[in-house]
């Protein structure tokens, strides 16, 4: 049996719990928020779903592999954004594509690129469409004479291990789950996990910048591509595979974060390692979230590098249930195919110890590590929390993130405005609600700090909530000196604040290179630079 994704939603169909299972869930939500909940709603059926008739008919040499069935063209209507499942739980699908293709082979890929841009079409490259900024939506434009989005998909194989460089030649649509299962028979791993791994692909993850597992020294995807291979409507895009290279500005740096703009990214080489077999854990109390932040600046600073270095605050503790809500908790870890880690986490625990961290070890615990049961509980929400969100629209609960970057000497007072800022916008919006911050990525320069709000929504009034405390975070980040996205990526949702964030003449230089390769502004349109139709 087949099981198909949700179209509206995180996981697939079967997964989605009963309205009894929403019920029994909300008493606890309500009482770790400290907000009562609405009584649960049922997603609006696809059967209910009317969209308009396909603007497109794919030549009949490509009809095997293209779709304009009702289900495929919700389901890539949008990312996984609060916003994008709020309009589709709903049954409101504002832009769907036209025609889904679904290519096995990279001269498939060709073949619907040339046919789209041909017909006038805009094209949206797909990878797991979990894009959380509006990067798949066909929000295009009237001027398009239809919406074409690439799922790359079929494409999953890892084609070649070089064992020698420790590098791995992989097509752009393996899932994590898919190129993982293939590396873990050769012994290796890419270590890429986003908490969107199991359905993000790796074109999807070089596209957007993804940020993965290592806290710190490999936080991006960038740090592991090695080489990358593109389709562009004026021909292929493939660099040398290279250890590293000074030789101009480099061409995979411009494809990543290229959000889809400049080619269909076909495979990449990337750096792949032995699988850690030894791994040390460890959480550690603070007694407030700035304490912790000073700690965790004094361990980005001695080279330990651990793999995960996760600071939370003490609200976000109590609703992820690593801790009492009293204290801000650490969450380390280290891990290595060869090396103890012992000396390294004895040492960053020194460092904790030195900023007035407590910590208690026991060795063998739930996480099998050495770690506690605090870092088994972190790990559980971390990997709940997609699903768990669902559930929290369903229950009439405003959820959100957003995520930066600053540098140390302007935390404190950054973190200081947005949490101010954005906590009045909820309460103006929402009259209560609750702001809550954690680090995913620090470095020795700046930590990466993640926000979550959760808050009780007004039926029907969704989307105008969300944008207003949505508006309110992105000027905060953007006036305090921020990243209007440290991984999350800019799509059609982020454009006006990375407009004030870039310089106007790499604005200009990144419009004229996409002008090089597709020159009638098929791919992507509006993300990241304006929507340019060209003959
Ligand atoms: C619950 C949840 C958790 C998340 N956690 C993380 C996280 O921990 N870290 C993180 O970085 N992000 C996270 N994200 C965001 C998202 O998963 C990432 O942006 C991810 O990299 C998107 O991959 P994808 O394959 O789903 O791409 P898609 O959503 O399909 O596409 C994203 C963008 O990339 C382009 N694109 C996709 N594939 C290609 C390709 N082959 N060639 C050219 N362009 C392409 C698309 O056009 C679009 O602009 C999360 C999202 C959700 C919903």
């Amino acid at each position: 049996v087949t099981r198909r994704l949700k179209h509206w939603g995180w996981g697939y169909e079967d997964e989605q719990p009963s309205v009894a299972d929403l019920r029994a869930l909300a008493a606890l939500i309500s009482e770790r928020l400290g907000f009562a909940v609405g009584e649960p709603e049922e997603p609006v059926p696809l059967s209910e779903v009317a969209v308009p008739t396909p603007r497109l008919r794919p030549p009949d040499g490509l009809s095997e592999i293209c779709s304009t069935d009702t289900y495929e063209r919700c389901l890539h209507a949008y990312g996984r954004g609060y916003r994008d499942i709020v309009r589709a739980f709903h049954g409101r699908f504002d832009h769907v594509p036209d025609v889904v293709a679904r290519p096995r082979t990279e001269p498939e890929v060709e073949a619907v690129l040339q046919w789209a841009v041909a017909a006038g079409a805009a094209v949206i490259p797909f990878g797991g469409g979990t894009s959380v900024v509006g990067g798949v939506e066909p929000r295009v434009g009237e001027q398009y004479a239809g919406a074409v989005t690439i799922d790359l998909k079929a494409l999953d194989q890892v084609l070649e291990i070089d064992r020698t460089s420790l590098a791995a030649r992989i097509q752009a649509g393996a899932t994590g789950p898919g190129l993982e299962a293939q590396l873990a028979d050769h012994g290796l791993t890419l270590r890429h996990f986003p908490q969107s791994f199991q359905f993000s692909t790796l074109g999807g993850w070089i596209a957007t910048r993804a940020g993965g597992h290592f806290a710190t020294l490999y936080t991006h995807i960038d740090d592991l591509v090695e080489s990358v291979r593109a389709l562009t409507p004026s021909g292929p895009w493939e660099s040398r595979r290279l250890p590293g290279s000074g030789a101009g500005v480099s061409p995979d740096r411009m494809l990543l974060g290229s959000e889809g703009i400049l080619g269909v990214i076909t495979e990449a080489w990337v750096r792949v390692r032995p699988r850690p077999t030894r791994r040390a854990s460890a959480a550690v109390l603070f007694d407030d979230f700035l304490a912790g932040a000073s700690a965790v600046r004094a361990l980005s600073q001695t080279g330990l590098h651990p793999s995960n270095c996760r600071l939370i605050d003490p609200v976000e503790t109590q609703f992820t249930g690593t801790g009492d809500g009293r204290h801000a908790v650490l969450v380390l870890g280290f891990e290595s195919a060869d090396q103890d880690v012992e000396p390294a986490m004895s040492a960053a625990l020194d460092v904790c110890t030195e900023h007035g961290g407590r910590f208690e070890r026991r060795r063998g615990a739930a996480a099998g590590d050495g770690g506690s049961d605090v870092v088994g509980s972190w790990r559980e929400a971390f990997l709940q929390a997609p699903y768990l969100r669902d559930s929290l629209i369903a229950l009439g609960v405003l959820s959100e993130t957003f995520e930066t970057a600053t540098t140390w000497d302007r935390f404190e007072a950054f973190h200081a405005s947005v949490s101010e800022r954005v906590s009045a916008a909820i309460d103006d919006v929402c009259g209560t609600g609750r702001l809550s911050c954690r680090f995913t990525h620090v470095y020795p320069d700046g930590p990466a700090p993640y926000f979550t709000i959760l808050a009780p929504s007004r039926r029907g009034e969704e989307l105008g909530q969300w944008d207003r405390i949505k508006r309110a975070a992105s000027d905060a980040v953007i006036d305090g000196g921020g990243t209007i996205t440290h991984h999350h990526a800019v799509g059609r949702d982020h454009r006006p604040w990375y407009d004030r964030q870039r310089p106007e003449q790499f604005a200009r230089a990144l419009a004229g290179a996409k002008a090089a390769v597709d020159p009638r502004g098929a791919l992507n349109p509006g993300v990241l630079v304006d929507a340019v139709r060209g003959g």
